[in-house]
């Protein structure tokens, strides 16, 4: 800026030169160096300082060789305005790219800005300006005056930018430095009309541009220039009492001038001010309209939020609790059901696979709840471990429970995480409302309770009845019970026979366990199983049958005969490093064979925690043992997978079995499934063949063995041998088999 100092001549203008096309290459270097969005914008600005540096320099060449002026040479001016018309362009584009044009509060500030600075530079710079100009041709005498207008607005637009572009943007603060120094230099200039003795120095004026062409490089070269061309941020209302002060402050501007001409004695602007105060008051009350809106919005937000879970997005407990009061409140319409679902042992995945997994598990099971229950159903995440229901459509408790199932089903599928696979058990409480509860909070209280007691129902599905007071209590109170009953020796077991389809001779049984109890009479596993495999009473449970069933088969082989034992395992047996070792005592001290000897697990169970239970099954399968895969087709367990495990039997559910006549799905299921596994080398036993129909359309798709009623139920073992010879009679005609030459294939010969 010490150019300005020089006396004017040669090196003046050279260092004046030199400073211009300096801003010039910085913009260029800047433009190729922060690679800003929007290259056009810094093109046009740069084109712009190009058209100022060179107008000063015609102008000054014209001044200091024609005769004194009043500044204004042809050439210079046109390049001049061709500045301006760039920067202003420049200008366009940034503001276009920051997305401002779209927004209501962001217009409505710019044009409350514009009317009152249009306003003070009316009467400040334009109309002086023109007065001042007098006596000039018209043509010029608008150019002339036009250039401080054209300042304020460049520098307006400047504003916006910057003011949108944040605190921390530099870039945006040298822009407006630099445009404000054009403004400066300009007013400067125009004093200097009104006062002859600031006219003498027009170096000030000068040294102000050359500052705002350096402003300008600075801009461009300033890593910050980026974020000017982004998007703004949609910037949240604040009610800032600053803010208020500002916009009050505006609506001022116009009587406030007024009374400072008045009192300065100078001539009132009456008309400018008359026509742009009602506009700003206008334009204050609308911005005022759309600040408390937007602060409503946010407010509605803010609670919306407060009833949210995060990580589902789903509404929380306190909403869900509001949405079924709300339901209730309905009257005659206010009927349907509510579920509580609980995931078992979520905590305990969320804890040992780390939270994202926790997170992911609880996205999915959020998306398969709104798929199995579609749009009108309202769902909540009402817990860390449980989800909440409302569904309007579901009306009776029937229909209440099988929406409970198929939701089960659908929750139990497992989750593929990226390396490995869980599934959790679900269990789900029902109450219909408002048979079981008419308000909401009873509504909850009950279906807590119908929660807690399908933990220990076979289905894990639970309505609400009166009875259930004290669901967790109930179970300790059966657990005791059975272990009780283990030591009394009141768990025995029933065996149910195999039947091979090709010779139609009873291959093997499965142990089936039954509580011989002292006041209920016989009870099937449905009634305790499920409680004591969710106990670690499934440990002692689970030996004692082996240990029952292994004496058993050691006493029809000394009896003559050779028969397979099929022994059912639970999750949790898997799970046990200790089991391997358990099962190899047990069939030393039986002396049975550990080919005589198959474990049954569910695809489920195999898929828990997948390296342990695969170890573990691999160790068994070690010992010789068979492992087969109990209720086939139930789970969601691919065959790929269960194809890595040393499994040598699938056990084709019977829910498909049975339906092989009646459903032609069922039947493809149930053919593909034998081909598919005899292609893995696996066997394949058909479950719950109730009748002889059943039986020849299975033995017609291939299939090697079955069991079910209608072959024979489980009985006692003192019961058995007289089953397996009736089994025996009857069969092999049927089959078409002749009995007797086809030895059985698992036990060697000798
Ligand atoms: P599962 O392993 O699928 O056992 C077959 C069940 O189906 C048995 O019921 C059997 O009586 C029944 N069943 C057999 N044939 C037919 C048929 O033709 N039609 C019909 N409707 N049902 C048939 P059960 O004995 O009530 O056992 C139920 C479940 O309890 C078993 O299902 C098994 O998962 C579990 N369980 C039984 N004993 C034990 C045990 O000792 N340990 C473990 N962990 N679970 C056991
Ligand atoms: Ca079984
Ligand atoms: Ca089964």
């Amino acid at each position: 800026m010490l150019v300005v100092l020089l006396p004017p001549g040669p090196v003046r203008f050279a260092l004046y030169a030199l400073v211009g096309v300096s801003a010039v290459i910085a913009t260029a270097v800047g433009q190729w160096r922060n690679w800003p969005a929007r290259p056009v914008a810094w093109l046009l600005v740069a084109l712009a300082t190009i058209c100022f540096v060179v107008g000063d320099l015609v102008s000054l060449v014209v001044t200091s060789t024609g005769p004194a002026g009043d500044g204004s040479g042809g050439a210079g001016d046109l390049l001049f305005v061709g500045a301006y018309v760039a920067m202003a362009l420049g200008l366009a584009v940034l503001l276009r790219a920051r997305g401002l044009g779209h927004r209501w509060t962001a217009r409505l500030d710019g044009a409350l800005v514009t009317v009152n600075v249009a306003l003070l530079s009316w009467v400040f710079l334009v109309e002086p300006t023109w007065q001042s100009l007098a006596g000039l041709p018209p043509a010029v005498r608008v150019m002339l005056a036009a250039y401080p207008v054209a300042d304020v607005v460049l520098l307006g637009g400047a504003l916006t930018v910057a003011a949108t572009a944040g605190r921390r943007n530099h870039a945006g603060r040298l822009l407006v430095a630099a445009l404000g120094c054009m403004l400066l230099a300009d007013s400067y200039v125009q004093a200097g009309r009104l006062v002859p003795e600031l006219g003498s120095s027009l170096g000030v004026a000068q040294g102000l541009w050359l500052l705002a062409y350096v402003l300008l490089g600075a801009t461009a070269l300033h890593p910050s220039v980026c974020g000017l061309a982004t998007d703004a941020e949609e910037s949240t209302e604040s009610l800032h009492p600053g803010r208020l002060v500002l916009l009050a402050g505006w609506m001022l501007t116009g009587p406030a001038l007024a009374a400072g001409q008045h009192l300065a004695d100078a001539p009132v602007a009456v008309w400018p001010i008359l026509l742009t105060t009602p506009v700003v008051i206008g334009i204050v009350l609308v911005r005022m309209m759309v600040m408390l809106r937007r602060l409503t919005d946010q407010a509605e937000r803010l609670s919306a939020l407060a009833d949210t879970d995060y990580v589902t997005g789903l509404p929380n407990r306190r909403r869900f609790a509001d949405d079924l009061t709300a339901f209730l409140a309905r009257g005659t319409s206010g009927r349907g059901t509510v579920l509580l679902i609980g995931l078992d042992r979520f905590t305990e995945v969320s804890d040992s696979l780390g939270r994202a997994a926790g997170d992911e598990i609880l996205e999915a099971t959020a998306r398969r709840l709104r798929h199995v229950l579609g749009r009108s159903a309202v769902i909540a995440r009402t817990a860390n471990d449980s989800y909440g229901v409302l569904d309007p459509t579901t009306t009776t408790t029937a229909a209440a429970e099988s929406v409970a199932s198929a939701v089960r089903a659908a929750l139990e599928a497992p989750h593929e995480l990226p390396d490995l696979t869980v599934s959790l058990d679900v269990h789900v409480g029902v109450v219909v409302v408002p048979q079981d509860a008419g308000d909401a909070a009873g509504a909850l209280r009950r279906a807590e309770l119908a929660t807690a007691a399908a933990g220990d129902r076979p289905g894990r599905v639970a309505h609400y009845v009166a009875e259930l007071g004290e669901g967790s209590q109930a179970t300790s109170v059966l657990l005791k019970e059975v272990s009780a009953a283990l030591d009394a020796g009141q768990i025995v077991l029933h065996y149910q026979p195999q039947v091979c389809l090709l010779t139609g001779r009873v291959l093997g049984v499965e142990a089936l366990a039954r509580w011989e109890h002292p006041e209920r009479g016989l009870l099937g596993p449905a009634s305790f199983i499920t409680a004591v495999e969710q106990s670690g009473l499934i440990g002692p449970f689970t030996e004692h049958v082996l240990d029952t069933a292994l004496a058993q088969c050691a006493q029809w082989h000394a009896e003559g005969r050779e028969l397979t034992m099929a022994v059912n395992l639970s999750v949790r047996n898997l799970l046990d490093p200790a089991l391997v070792e358990k099962v190899e005592t047990a069939l030393l001290r039986h002396r049975v064979q550990a080919n005589l000897l198959e474990l049954e697990i569910t695809e489920g169970s195999a898929m828990v925690d997948r390296r342990r239970s695969a170890e573990v099954i691999g160790a068994l399968a070690g010992l010789g043992i068979m492992l087969s895969i109990d209720d086939y087709g139930t789970g969601y367990c691919s065959l790929a997978y269960l194809q890595r495990l040393p499994v040598g039997r699938l056990k084709i559910d019977r829910s498909f079995v049975d339906a092989v006549l009646r459903d032609t799905g069922s039947a493809a299921i149930v053919r593909s499934t034998v081909e598919l596994a005899r292609s893995l080398g696996l066997t394949v036993v058909a479950e719950g063949v109730e009748d002889d129909e059943t039986l020849l359309a299975i033995q017609g798709m291939r299939c090697e063995a079955a069991q079910g009623f209608g072959l024979g139920r489980p009985v006692p073992a003192a019961q058995l041998l007289a089953l397996l010879a009736t089994i025996e009679a009857r069969l092999p005609l049927l089959l078409g088999a002749d009995g007797r030459s086809v030895p059985n294939p698992r036990v060697p010969v000798g």
